[in-house]
């Protein structure tokens, strides 16, 4: 027969292992003790990927191995046969799948199938582009794969970008009128799991952070495509309008959901975006809704992909703000509780809950923070990629030293995710049951976003002076009068 197929952990699906080319082919899963060992990673993460792992093993049957070994160069000679596989998620596993190469463990790299566009392909859009921005990939995308493209090629809908559609703040309720999302029920490869992880964290083999839980996402195909279903069903029509809004009452909003499954390889991107598109077809989402979806997957997740190769591996020592902070205590613990900035606590409080946030608490709630206090940028990334179910190592450097830290000084983003209060007091109910008052930036209840926002760019004037998007907001730097006052505090403050 021919040669059996080993996946990693995030290549799960049947698009990776149901095809023609691959459905003979006997499977193989190594389960290395080594992979989460050696970070503390967030409990419910390792619980999710040991859970897939376990899952696809017993949904195939006599076709899979689960294998445990220490590594996985270890579990392929325990195994003794050679073995094809798909390109891995990370350099480090590139590096060793090259290295079994040599030895002959491993005999054929296949492309992965967990993002639309090859790197090969991507390659060849990108050579000679002066103008290097996601809006230009998306629509390149559009174009290629034909996704809500009208007869002659242009955009359904007359534009490429709904985002002016979907900016808006939340609506004065405490939770979003729209049904649950998909919320998977456990069953006894979850007990197994939990039972495996307890020991585990009782002999010191593991040292997660976060707080167990019951399992939110999906890890099965089965699982996979219900959450799918729920969210196309009856989410994606309100997916747009709100998606930049924060309500503490309501972590998950109108959001997807599905960043666990399509990063554990369990759903086909284009699968996922051509069943978007249909929702528009027959008209039970509206295109501003569709389009931000798809752009969220056929533009931004893949331009993240692409941009983690393209960057290469000195991308993560980027640091052009010169921060140097170390992440605090309470930040690496997830002690929520000792914070008393209420947007920063609600969502540190979900971090640790769930291991998740979306995606403007990422980036205007945690990564704001950190930009404004000048935490590592290596570091914070690191702490990304374990404190979050859906961390992987190609996923972090664009979207945290790039995207949120502005750490390579304009490469991915035009200019700083930096903002006050005012802009999450605009966006969010979380100010009005906080101990601070976003107008404030002097005082014992002065903002520390809105403080730290002024005192980020001070700190970092001359370095930002040379982007016209900064002109403006550096301008009213000059028109503070107590600006010493401000700074001086901010920069001793250490509780928030
Ligand atoms: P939705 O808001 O419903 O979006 C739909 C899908 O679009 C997501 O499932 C995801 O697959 C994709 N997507 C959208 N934006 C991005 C993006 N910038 N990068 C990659 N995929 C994107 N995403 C991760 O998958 N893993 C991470 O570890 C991660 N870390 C992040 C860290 C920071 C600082 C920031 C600013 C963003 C990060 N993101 C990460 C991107 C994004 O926030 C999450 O993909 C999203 O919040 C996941 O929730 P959801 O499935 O409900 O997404
Ligand atoms: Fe956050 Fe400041 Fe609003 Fe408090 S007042 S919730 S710290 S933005």
């Amino acid at each position: 027969g021919p040669e059996p197929l080993w996946l990693f952990g995030d290549q799960l699906g049947p698009h990776f292992h149901g095809t023609a080319e691959n459905r003979d082919r006997e499977v193989v899963l190594i389960r290395s003790a080594a992979a989460f060992a050696r970070r503390p990673f967030h409990r419910q993460k390792i619980h999710l990927v040991e859970a897939g792992i376990r899952r696809l093993a017993a949904d195939l049957g006599d076709r899979a191995r689960i294998i445990d070994a220490p590594t996985y160069s270890d579990g392929l000679r325990r195994f003794g046969r050679p073995v094809v596989v798909h390109e891995p998620g990370s350099r480090a596993a590139e590096a060793l799948v090259g290295r079994l190469r040599d030895q002959g463990l491993v005999t054929d790299v296949l492309p992965t199938p967990g993002f639309v566009r090859s790197k090969k392909d991507f390659a060849t859009w990108a050579e000679g582009r002066s103008r290097f921005v996601m809006e230009d990939f998306y629509r390149d995308q559009r174009r290629r794969f034909g996704v809500l493209l009208e007869p002659d090629g242009d955009p359904v809908g007359g534009k490429w970008n709904f985002d002016h559609d979907n900016r808006r703040p939340p609506p004065g309720r405490s939770t979003l009128p729209v049904p649950a999302p998909y919320f998977p029920s456990e069953d006894e490869v979850d007990e197994q799991v939990r039972a495996d992880l307890d020991r585990a964290e009782r002999d010191g083999e593991i040292h997660p952070v976060g707080v167990d839980g019951p399992r939110r996402f999906a890890v099965s195909q089965a699982e996979a495509e219900q959450a799918l279903d729920r969210f196309l069903d009856h989410r994606l029509a309100t997916f747009g309008p709100h998606q930049d809004a924060m309500l503490s009452a309501d972590w998950a909003m109108s959001h997807a959901l599905l960043s666990v499954p399509l990063n554990l390889g369990l759903l086909d991107p284009l699968d996922v975006i051509r069943r978007a598109e249909e929702r528009h077809r027959s008209g039970t989402a509206p295109l501003a809704s569709v389009e931000g979806f798809v752009r969220q997957i056929l533009g931004w997740r893949e331009w993240i992909w692409h941009l983690y190769w393209r960057l290469g591996p000195d991308y993560l020592k980027k640091n052009e703000l010169r921060a140097h902070r170390k992440l605090p205590r309470w930040w690496r613990e997830l002690d929520a509780d000792s914070v008393e900035a209420a947007c920063l606590r609600t969502v540190l409080a979900g971090v640790r809950d769930r291991g998740y946030a979306h995606h403007i608490e990422r980036l205007m709630v945690l990564g704001n923070h950190a930009l404004q206090r000048g935490y590592d940028p290596a570091e914070l990334t690191a702490w990304f990629a374990t404190a979050f179910v859906d961390g992987f190592p190609w996923v972090m450097p664009a979207n945290v030293v790039g995207m949120s830290q502005y750490a390579d000084g304009g490469i991915v983003g035009t200019k700083p995710y930096a903002a006050g209060g005012a802009y999450i007091h605009r966006m969010s109910d979380h100010c009005g049951g906080c101990a601070y008052d976003p107008k404030k930036r002097v005082g014992a209840d002065a903002c520390p976003f809105t403080a730290g926002y002024w005192a980020f760019l001070d700190r970092n004037a001359d370095r930002l002076r040379g982007n016209p998007r900064m002109r403006r907001p550096l301008n009213g730097l000059g028109r503070l009068a107590d600006l010493p006052e401000v700074v001086a505090r901010e920069n001793r403050r250490d509780r928030f």
